[in-house]
């Protein structure tokens, strides 16, 4: 039931609507806005804060490590597995520049992919990593990937053999760059209206986008809510993926700094606030985990218990402090889908596990195909 005055304030006609307040979303709004500064642009977010990814994420500013690209190599072409690499940097320069290093709080740390005792993948990323550094040379200007070995027991790693460290890798502070663009996005006029779902769309004259609150008309209709998409779009070619994750309280004299990966990115941690984030081990219950569905999977936080235990933190006194899951949107491609679906809707959708890189350039290209 809508109220009159809730009808004419808020559900009124405007130039853009766009489903999903995550960094895609809001990226989008942003850059419509300031494409055509006397739009009215309207983000509906079905949670409080962001109910998929953009503030449940990892904060990586990665773009693949190198066991992760040879397995992307063997179910992909070379063109589109690098074309992808490319966009996930160039992406991560694009947020870097719309919001700013300190607003982000990006730390420079560097990447390191982690091998354990009798790991075969080490012997085989060793031998590519010569052609890896030549492709990632052409996009990054840098060869990237070097063997870093000497560091194990700099970080205090148990049952760690081997590290390769990837130079050009950082990290954010998620929450803080999820603020940053909400702040932008509210400054550049864009409106944001939480707690509102939206169920549905049809397209005439103009868009009428459904919602558990009444309908909204617009002239335009953007989809950006990524893992939820087929909710609401037919054929999506995306499917949920939950990821787990957790926190640690802090602990003293942690030595472990940088974004680490582990098993083709199966497994990732970080440090945050003297604390370890880690996340991961969806392939150990891929069918469970393609869900909308937030709660924790016991199976999987066991692991991952068992990763911090035996090999991030041996020995050591710790506390997990946090547990949550997080939705990703997946589908039989790791590339993204930014898409004009008809006259008047759009997509930009499946961001698989690097969305963070790929969110804001994404919004600026679908943008762009808006005109
Ligand atoms: C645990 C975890 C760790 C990760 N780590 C990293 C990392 O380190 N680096 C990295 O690059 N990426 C990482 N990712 C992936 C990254 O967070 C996502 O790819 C990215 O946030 C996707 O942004 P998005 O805006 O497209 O989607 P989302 O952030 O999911 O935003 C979509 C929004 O749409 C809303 N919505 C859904 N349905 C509706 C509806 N019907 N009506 C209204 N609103 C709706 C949702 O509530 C959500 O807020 C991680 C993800 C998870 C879960």
């Amino acid at each position: 039931m809508v109220s009159y005055w809730e009808q004419k304030s808020f559900l009124y006609h405007r130039h853009l609507i766009i489903c999903g307040a995550g960094f895609t979303g809001l990226s989008a709004a942003v850059y419509y806005k300031r494409e055509h500064p006397a739009s009215s642009v309207l983000v509906l977010e079905k949670d409080a804060i962001c109910g998929g990814a953009s503030t449940q994420n990892a904060g990586f500013a990665c773009f693949g490590s190198v066991s992760e690209l040879l397995a992307d190599l063997t179910h992909s072409d070379e063109k589109k597995v690098f074309d992808l690499v490319e966009k996930r940097y160039r992406g991560l320069l694009n947020l870097r520049s719309l919001l700013g290093d300190d607003a982000i709080g990006y730390e420079p740390l560097h990447g390191f992919e982690l091998f354990r005792q009798g790991d075969q993948l080490y012997e085989h990323c060793l031998d590519q990593m010569g052609y890896l550094n030549d492709k990632l040379e052409s996009i990054t200007g840098e060869r990237v990937y070097k063997p870093a070995d000497e560091k194990i027991s700099e970080f205090g790693f148990d049952n760690v053999v081997h590290l390769i460290e990837n130079t050009a890798e950082g990290q954010v502070d998620t929450g803080k760059m999820y603020k940053s663009l909400l702040k932008l996005a509210r400054a550049t006029g864009v409106e944001i209206l939480n707690g509102i779902s939206v169920t549905g769309f049809e397209e005439g004259g103009h868009v009428k986008v459904f919602t558990d609150r009444g309908s909204i008309t617009a002239d335009k209709f953007l989809i950006a809510n990524n893992g939820f998409a087929s909710t609401i779009l037919e054929g999506s070619r995306t499917t949920p993926a939950r990821a787990q994750a957790l926190v640690t309280a802090p602990i003293e004299g942690l030595k472990v700094k940088g974004s680490f990966h582990i098993l083709e990115g199966f497994y990732y941690f970080r440090n945050i606030d003297d604390r370890i984030l880690l996340g991961g081990g969806r392939h150990l219950d891929f069918e469970a985990e393609t869900t909308t569905d937030r709660q924790l999977n016991m199976k999987i936080q066991d692991d991952l218990d068992r990763v911090l235990r035996e090999i991030i933190l041996p020995g050591q006194q710790y506390e997990v402090a946090q547990r949550w899951t997080g939705i990703m949107g997946m589908g039989n491609e790791k590339q993204v889908i930014a898409e004009q679906l008809s006259g008047r809707v759009f997509c930009a959708i499946r961001l698989s596990g690097m969305g963070l890189a790929l969110s804001t350039l994404l919004g600026k290209e679908i943008v762009e195909m808006m005109h």
